[in-house]
């Protein structure tokens, strides 16, 4: 199963916190986790493994949305930050579309991707189905 983190600066420590909060059922199952750049490096010190992208800002987005149109990704997590501006909009937009285009899983804040987290750990056979 592949699952992509993105969070907007504002949101890097509630990706880390809601992560933490699912560390057992991550490192149990077989999951690669991928993420923008500077995500990642806070996923990473947070004790993950996961391969990091582009800087969203640089292209980390269009990476991630580009592995979204190839279907090489499960589920999208993607922590925006709706009280600040992004140089990056037009790509933040492209990358939802391209998740709605492609019907994956896109959770945009921590309330919905702790439902989809919680819906995956209790029916480990999803999980694995996706995979
Ligand atoms: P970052 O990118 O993880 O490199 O900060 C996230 C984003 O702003 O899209």
């Amino acid at each position: 199963m592949k699952i992509a983190l993105i969070a907007h600066d504002g949101k890097k420590a509630d990706m880390v916190h809601f992560l933490s909060g699912f560390k057992e059922e991550l490192h149990q199952t077989e999951i690669n986790l991928f993420a923008t750049g500077t995500t990642g490096s806070h996923i990473e010190r947070a004790g993950f493994k996961v391969t990091k992208l582009l800087s969203g800002p640089l292209g980390g987005d269009a990476q991630i949305a580009s592995m979204a149109a190839q279907k090489e990704l499960d589920l999208v997590i993607f922590f925006r930050d709706p009280l600040d501006k992004h140089p990056h909009e037009p790509d933040v937009q492209m990358l939802m579309r391209i998740c709605d285009v492609h019907n994956i899983p896109l959770a945009t804040n921590p309330a919905a991707a702790e439902m989809i987290f919680k819906y995956l750990t209790n029916s480990k056979e999803t999980w694995n189905q996706r995979q």
